[in-house]
């Protein structure tokens, strides 16, 4: 059998992004959940974007994809206007508001994949409404691993939707608060249970600056996030911790516990470098070496 051209197909939103925290405001910067995603598992396999961005998408932006050797062989490109999404952060960078969402072409979007990327093993669904996401399923053939992302928004208007493509993944992952949106549990450990019985074999809940915790019906595996001295835009960190986790995994060429497990350090040190800056600004320019080097720093840290 010839190896596939992706080890590694990420479906999600691509977006033009304008973001204002406590301290700076970036218009028109690249964003989206496959964005980021891809970007931060170009470190660690082969990927390909599956995605649409409208004809007044910046050339700049899909040569940044390309020069992190991303495969965008899935994006389509259609006439009309980027989605389109703004945000506010609060004083203290945990919460923050959309103040505008604009879906554009996202609107009609259908993701189609390339002939390739229907064989890659693995494939992450990022963050799309759950009708597109079980669209994708249904193309792929035997994947060895589909990991599913989520948000509040789908969690509101499309439940039924949502929980049919859940039960068709391998692992769940959504962050604390739209854990508790969909269980309605206010506790992490009952909430997971509740999602674990939806089908499938792992939850991963993010809790943002706190960490993140992987779930199956025996046990839980507890990870504190890198400790940063500052950090500048947390947008997208969950994609990028999703992203990483899945091309280290990919890289892995396994699906076992152990390696989810190590993979989620990987996932949760290039989300560490990611918020470093807006957009994938440091992701460009960081490289593979200062990755494991962080790795190392942080598994020292956790050392008992
Ligand atoms: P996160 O910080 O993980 O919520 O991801 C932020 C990214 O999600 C931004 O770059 C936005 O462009 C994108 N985004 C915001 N709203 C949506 C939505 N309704 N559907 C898909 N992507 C979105």
């Amino acid at each position: 059998m010839t190896k596939p051209v992706v080890d590694l197909t990420i479906v999600g939103s691509i977006g033009i992004d304008t973001i204002e925290t406590p301290t700076e405001k970036r218009e028109e910067i690249l964003g989206g959940s496959a964005s980021y995603a891809c970007a931060a598992a170009s470190f660690f396999t082969h990927t390909g974007m599956v995605g649409v961005v409208g004809t007044d998408f910046p050339k700049a932006f899909i040569d940044t994809w390309a020069t992190m050797n991303i495969d965008l062989a899935g994006l389509q490109t259609v006439e009309g206007k980027t989605f389109r999404w703004s945000g506010v952060y609060h004083e203290n960078m945990d919460n923050r508001d959309t103040l505008s969402t604009e879906l554009n072409v996202f609107e009609t979007f259908s993701p189609e994949l390339p002939e390739d990327y229907k064989e890659a093993p693995y494939l992450f669904l990022g963050n799309i409404h759950p009708a597109l996401q079980l669209h994708v399923l249904e193309q792929v053939r035997n994947p060895k691993f589909v990991l599913i992302d989520t948000m509040d928004l789908w969690i509101n208007i499309a439940k039924d939707d949502l929980t049919q493509v859940i039960g068709k993944c391998d692992m769940l992952t959504l962050n604390e608060s739209e854990s508790q949106l969909y269980t309605g549990k206010n506790s992490l450990t009952q909430a997971a249970k509740e999602l674990l019985n939806l089908g499938p074999e792992y939850v991963l809940i993010k809790k943002g600056g706190n960490g993140s915790m992987l779930f199956t019906k025996d046990d839980a595996f507890l990870l504190h996030a890198y400790p940063l001295d500052s950090f500048k835009d947390p947008t997208g960190a969950g994609d990028t911790f999703a992203g990483g986790l899945m091309g280290a995994l990919a890289a892995s060429g396994k699906t076992d516990k152990e390696a989810i497990r190590q993979a989620m350090v990987y996932g949760s040190i290039t989300a560490s470098f990611g918020v470093e800056e807006f957009s994938l600004e440091r992701l460009t320019q960081l490289d593979r070496d200062e990755i494991e080097i962080r790795v190392e720093e942080f598994k020292e840290m956790c050392r008992i």
